[in-house]
């Protein structure tokens, strides 16, 4: 190996990608991270706000992540309410009756990665940026890598946090089935004149599915996943019409409501891999799954990644000196495949079923709504899956 050269490369300086450093070197690997160098100046704010769920974050406490996010930036869901399209219809969780401090706490994506980024400036890992890897060769005991500027480097184990058109997984011709939705989620902050007291709401609807985060104390993100069909009905809407529309979408509930920011577009599509490694490379994040956002576990699965690679890098000492040898990576891939696909599936069938244009199905989903809000049985099995 020359001095470049680390145990493992993490390609992808993403949340997810910082976190598997940080566990990297909790385990004394020497490790690399690879970025790329254009994406670095310039960067426009970004409207997302998380659900992160109360498993992750204790993790991210224990970890010391939180050290570096004020107080004042975290919200608690102690309620959720879920409503079908017909509005008597709707399905509550609640923190207090699960016996549990908070369902789920919201954070905005750039307050989550600047945490990462003061988490991680103390550590020690060499920095590689490129746009270009000219060549990327597995040989029997490691992986070759060439940067554009004829830059050579070695390693044991590539892990690809590269998000969803992963550039790693291309290289490990792992295949990767591709699903559009047909939806785009619109992501914008409304004000209400109605305090949310830490609630949040989703509304199935046959024209998309619409989920309200609760942020500051009258404020929502909103994340509105709107079929394409009539996606252009909306985007072409200046703000004052966008908003009478959006509150005959809304209903009543939340008063009188204003817009606090632009909305942006995301196109919505699941991405399922035949598999989570490949010869001495292993995918987390997005690029191991991406789903619809609808039930708000994309991160929280990329996160679920990390910590089992962490469970196994404590149970498995003895691969630490080879993090790339088949029988390791082979662990990692069967852990973590029943979740991955549990959530995609679940995830991608509640988007159907809810835009299905049928009335016999619409009214089996607000009967099944209702019977599930009587079971509180039925309700704690749920939250209990939710807030791993
Ligand atoms: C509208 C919306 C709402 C969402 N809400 C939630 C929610 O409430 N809760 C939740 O858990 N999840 C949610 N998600 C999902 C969440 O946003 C993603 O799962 C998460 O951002 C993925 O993080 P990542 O680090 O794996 O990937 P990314 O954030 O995509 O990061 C990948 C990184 O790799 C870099 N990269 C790309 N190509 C290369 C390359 N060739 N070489 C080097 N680096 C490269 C990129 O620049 C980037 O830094 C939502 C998603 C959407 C679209």
């Amino acid at each position: 190996m020359n001095e470049k050269s680390s145990d493992v490369l993490i390609t992808g300086s993403g949340i997810i990608g910082m976190a598997a450093l940080m566990i990297l070197e909790k385990h004394a690997i020497k490790t690399s991270l690879l970025s790329l160098s254009k994406i670095s100046k310039n960067k426009t704010p970004d409207p997302r706000f998380y659900a992160i769920s109360p498993g992750v974050k204790k993790w991210l406490e224990e970890n010391g992540v939180f050290n570096f996010i004020s107080q004042e930036s975290v919200t608690p869901i102690n309620k959720i309410v879920v409503y079908s399209n017909q509005e008597n219809t709707s399905l509550t969780f609640d923190a207090y009756d699960a016996g549990i401090n908070e369902l789920a706490c919201i954070i905005n994506h750039d307050d989550l990665e600047k945490a990462f980024i003061n988490r991680i400036s103390k550590i020690t890992y060499h920095e590689i940026k490129t746009d270009n890897i000219e060549s990327f060769k597995v040989e029997m005991d490691h992986i070759n890598l060439v940067d554009a500027k004829g830059n050579k480097y070695q390693f044991k184990l590539v892990i690809g946090a590269d998000g969803s058109n992963s550039w790693v997984r291309s290289q490990a011709t792992i295949e990767v089935k591709n699903k559009k939705f047909n939806q785009t989620a619109l992501v914008f902050n409304i004000k209400s004149s109605k305090a949310h007291q830490g609630c949040a709401y989703q509304k199935f609807m046959c024209d998309g599915i619409l989920a309200l985060l609760p942020i500051h104390t009258h404020d929502f993100s909103v994340v509105y996943s709107l079929n394409d069909n009539i996606l252009d009905n909306y985007r072409s809407l200046d703000d004052e019409i966008f908003l009478l529309k959006l509150k005959k979408d809304l209903g009543e509930m939340f008063g009188d409501i204003n817009l606090l920011t632009k909305r942006e577009y995301y196109p919505l599509s699941m991405k399922i891999n035949e598999s989570l490694i490949s010869d001495r490379v292993i995918l987390i994040g997005d690029a191991a799954h991406q789903l619809h956002p609808l039930a708000g576990q994309g991160l929280n699965l990329g996160f679920r990644d990390v910590i089992e690679f962490d469970e196994l890098l404590v149970s498995h000492k003895k691969y630490h000196h080879d993090l790339g040898l088949k029988q390791f990576l082979k662990k990692y891939n069967r852990h973590r495949k029943p979740d991955i696909l549990s959530l995609s599936y679940l995830t991608d069938h509640l988007s159907r079923l809810f835009s299905t244009q049928s009335y016999f199905v619409d009214f089996l989903m607000n009967f099944g709504l209702n019977k599930i809000n009587q079971n509180h049985l039925i309700k704690k099995i749920l939250i209990e899956k939710a807030v791993r």
